[in-house]
């Protein structure tokens, strides 16, 4: 302890702008080469599945699917909105592949998966949005492989959010995750389409169906996000009863999307993490490389573990 800086200011939380596409070592990641990741491309390519680990350009994907971790995005592979961060089309999709739902739960049973997230685009052509689709997705993958735990991060549903919410939560997948993706102050430029409170009603409704159903939710940060803006969506979502955050760096997808504005180094995403933990969270991730799915599997196995011991403890204090 001690030194002689004790006493003057903390370290910056972020590193001066660099040049614009230049990535800071923390961020370059290894390129796919493995026996895995071919082996996860080729069945994905045979089952006709789409993954947002390639259609968002994820710097993760060398690692995930070495380890046959493949986040599956369902509803086609084109959007109906044009978020300023994603790397997915815009457009008017295709129709509904109904063989997807059996191929989703072939691709987990042949992966073997202990834990999978699926995703899709958005879908405000649908009249449902697309919520009967996730269902069936569920409920093949529950028939197909049991012990498979299910996470799903779905769109916002706007306008239709009650029932499509309702539809999911009776399938019973194991967490819902829904991003909030950037501060509200950013919305109207970086989420246009969407409405920070809309989605943020979102993760109070899915508690409010069924308060056992794990709840997910992360940011983006570099989008031009201030610290107390970042805190305040911390207490935005520990009101809605939030379970699980996660804090990733933003990444510009190609010279067309949204500028990065900074790259958070690694201790303030640390300090993030240590504030979201003392605000009540059962689990963080915060980290540059943090993506919603990145160990989706194992932290899930982390929160499931931290809510059986709050209710122990919850318990020995009744005794
Ligand atoms: S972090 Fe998620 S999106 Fe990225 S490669 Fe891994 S599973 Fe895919």
């Amino acid at each position: 302890m001690g030194g002689m800086n004790d006493m003057s200011s903390p370290p910056p939380l972020t590193e001066p702008r660099p040049p614009r596409q230049r990535k800071p070592d923390w961020i370059r990641v290894k390129a796919p080469v493995g026996k895995g990741y071919q082996e996860t491309r080729t069945l994905m390519r045979d089952l006709s599945l789409n993954t947002v680990c390639e259609e968002a350009a994820c710097p993760n994907i060398g690692e995930c699917w070495e380890k046959k971790h493949a986040t599956v995005m369902i509803l086609g592979d084109v959007c109906t909105r044009a978020c300023a961060f994603c790397n997915v089309k815009t457009g008017m999709p295709r129709t509904v592949d109904p063989l997807e739902p059996e191929h989703v739960a072939a691709a987990a049973a042949k992966l073997g998966l202990q834990h999978i997230v699926v995703t899709s685009v958005d879908r405000d052509d649908l009249p449902d949005g697309g919520a009967g689709h996730f269902v069936r997705v569920i409920e093949a993958l529950r028939r197909e492989t049991p012990g498979t735990t299910i996470e799903i991060l779905t769109p916002d549903f706007r306008n239709k959010m009650r029932p499509a919410v309702e539809a999911i939560c009776a399938a019973g997948p194991d967490v819902y995750n829904h991003n909030l993706e950037t501060v509200p102050r950013l919305y109207p430029t970086i989420r246009p389409g969407a409405r920070y409170y809309a989605s943020l009603r979102l993760l109070e409704e899915v508690k409010a169906h069924d308060s056992l159903i794990f709840t997910k939710s992360g940011i983006m940060l570099g989008l031009g996000e201030q610290r107390l803006e970042v805190h305040q969506v911390m207490d935005d979502m520990r009101s809605a009863d939030v379970d699980f955050i996660t804090m990733g760096q933003y990444l510009q997808p190609t010279p067309r999307h949204a500028n990065v504005e900074e790259f958070v180094n690694p201790k303030a995403f640390a300090a993030y993490g240590s504030i979201a933990r003392a605000k009540g969270f059962l689990q963080v991730a915060a980290s540059p490389l943090t993506r919603s799915s990145y160990h989706a599997g194992d932290d899930f196995a982390k929160m499931r573990a931290a809510r059986e011991a709050k209710i122990a403890a919850k318990a020995a204090q009744v005794r």
